[in-house]
């Protein structure tokens, strides 16, 4: 696919592409055959040309634990024609996790090309006429595949405020000021503030309430402050700068110095038409903090992609973020979906309901995982991710994104499952048990009153051999939640260490506290009979009824802030 597409020529394709999702599914899944069917991987189900009928019939439906050896032995160095005939270029690392670890992906140069395309359609989309100045800033560090490529430097780079070397500086911290800093000073030409996702976008505006001041001195000087010492961003940063520039610094110095921050962004960038970032999903949770400090404007959610591949786009941006659904763009992938039963999240046991659907007959109404079969190496694949299908846009399916699968708790890009949540407690339990002391039930919930957020569990506790509520040192309880989280994921670890996510938190209620809770959910319809306690709550009566029952609220010691980026 040639890269150097216009935003129009994008939309145009995009409308062939929906119109006939059906033929071009066809010629995806017949090039990622033909391409690919010499590999190790499909040769093992797939024997001859003429085998590529039996595709669906031959080829298994896999999760990532099944294709993990081949990506391992890829990684460990051989060919990656094991897996895929396009040369992998490199592995990324999704945000999902296999035993704790992130997962690989493999990506190729090819790849890049197809990303681009799904790019400029997002940002198509949003530059609707009323939005005619390109500029904006925001920061995806995680991208960096796509902020190396040449695509970026000469089809992107130009709408962003912050300098290439700034985005891909290494030190976070230092990139966040300076892409900041950019930002400030080219303030009247900015129409759209945004990160990849919401979370990210807060923890950056809090950045800004910490250097704000600082910010303001480097501009009103024009000098850069010295612990800024990455090359790249002092190079950058000395053709924004220029000259001292006093007016505008006392300008921001006035806007910033004010007890609230409401509605911030617009009066600091007061030609801003939209925020970029990701809302739906896990990301829900920060629309009301999102919507505090950016007033009225949409908040939106461009595009639903994955290490694995682009999926899909929203293309009504100004939708709000509980109507946001995203079309598929049938040359992505070849595309199937499991559907899934809306109660149990389980497939029902059924022929009927248990068979793949193919892109162009998903129902409205009902609800799918998709399954992608990628030109990067994964056939057949599960992605985890649930969805529900809403409409068509020409004969392309829209979908809103649910949830993910088994995932409950996330405050960054982390994702705990229930799985890792148990885990966690089972290994912190074995430690109090020295104490005589037990989990006697558990849940867990999501607290982003402030940021960044953090996991609060709450713990109902025995004494051994003692009806009576059990003495507890501080320290121990604290030694529970380093336990917890050092048994939780390599991505929350990382998130952790980056600040990301703040300590975790062991609130010990009183005995009683569970029971209570199980008496709210049969008040509520719940069976007693069939009752399990959840382990994640986000219902607030029942945050309200376990908080009523806290005795003590005890956080990690763990990844010191003095370690973790201030941020
Ligand atoms: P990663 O594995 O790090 O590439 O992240 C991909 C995952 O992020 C997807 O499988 C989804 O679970 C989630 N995701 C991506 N786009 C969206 C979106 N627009 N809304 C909600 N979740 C999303």
């Amino acid at each position: 696919m040639d890269p150097s597409f216009s935003a129009e020529s994008a939309w145009k394709i995009f409308e062939e592409l929906t119109v006939n999702a059906r033929q071009t599914q066809q010629q995806v899944l017949q090039e990622i055959l033909t391409q690919n069917l010499h590999t190790e991987y499909l040769s093992q189900f797939l024997r001859s040309d003429s085998d590529r009928e039996d595709f669906k019939t031959k080829v298994p439906v896999v999760e990532y634990e099944d294709i993990k050896p081949y990506i391992q032995r890829i990684a460990n160095g051989e060919p990656s024609d094991i897996l895929l005939a396009e040369t992998v270029t490199a592995l990324t690392r999704s945000s999902g996790t296999s035993a704790g670890q992130p997962k690989l992906i493999p990506f190729t140069d090819r790849e890049l090309d197809r990303r681009a395309f799904g790019g400029c359609l997002c940002s198509t989309v949003v530059n609707k006429p009323e939005i005619t100045t390109p500029s904006g800033f925001r920061t995806r560090s995680i991208l960096t595949s796509i902020f190396m490529s040449k695509y970026f430097e000469t089809q992107e780079s130009s709408l962003y405020t912050s300098p290439i070397a700034t985005i891909l500086c290494l030190d976070s911290k230092q990139s966040m000021y300076c892409q900041w800093l950019c930002g400030l000073v080219h303030r009247n030409e900015v129409v759209s503030v945004g990160s990849i996702f919401g979370s990210i976008l807060i923890r950056c505006i809090k950045f800004l309430e910490d250097y704000w001041k600082e910010l303001c001195s480097n501009i009103r000087t024009g000098q850069l402050s010295d612990w800024i010492s990455d090359t790249g961003c002092r190079n950058a940063l000395s053709m924004v700068l220029g000259k001292p520039n006093p007016e505008l610094a006392d300008t921001i110095e006035d806007i910033c110095n004010v007890k609230s921050w409401e509605g911030i962004i617009k009066k600091l960038w007061p030609g801003t038409k939209y925020i970029d970032a990701t809302v739906t999903g896990s990301m829900v949770q920060y629309v009301p903090m999102l919507e505090f400090y950016c007033g009225d404007l949409p908040l939106v959610s461009k595009c639903y992609a994955s290490s694995e591949c682009d999926l899909g786009i929203n293309i009504k941006p100004l939708s709000s973020p509980c109507d946001t659904s995203y079309t598929f763009i049938p040359n992505m992938a070849y595309f199937e979906f499991l559907p899934i039963h809306e109660d149990s999240e389980e497939v029902r046991n059924n022929k009927e309901e248990s068979e793949l659907v193919d892109l162009v007959n998903v129902k409205p109404g009902r609800f799918y995982e998709p399954v992608v079969t990628t030109f990067t190496g994964l056939y057949r694949y599960k992605m985890g991710d649930i969805l529900k299908a809403t409409g068509y846009h020409n004969n392309a399916p829209q979908f809103q994104f649910v949830r993910r699968k088994g995932v409950f708790l996330s405050v960054d890009m982390e994702k705990t499952t229930e799985d890792e949540l148990g885990e966690a407690v089972k290994q912190a339990n074995q430690f109090i048990g020295q104490f005589k002391l037990h989990v006697v039930d558990y849940t867990g919930a999501v607290d982003i009153s402030s940021i960044p957020g953090h996991y609060v569990l709450f713990w109902e506790l025995k004494m051994e051999g003692s009806s009576h509520v059990p003495e507890l040192s501080p320290g121990t309880i604290e030694q529970c939640c380093g336990i917890v989280e050092e048994s939780l994921s390599f991505v929350y670890r990382i998130s952790r260490k980056g600040n990301g996510i703040g300590p975790l938190e062991i609130r010990v209620v009183k005995k009683g506290t569970f029971d209570e809770l199980m008496d709210l959910f049969v008040s509520k319809g719940a069976s007693v009979s069939q009752y399990k306690t959840p382990r994640c709550i986000r219902h607030e009566e029942a945050l309200k009824t376990l908080n009523s029952g806290v005795v003590g609220r005890y956080f990690s010691q763990q990844f010191h802030v003095s370690t973790a980026l201030k941020w």
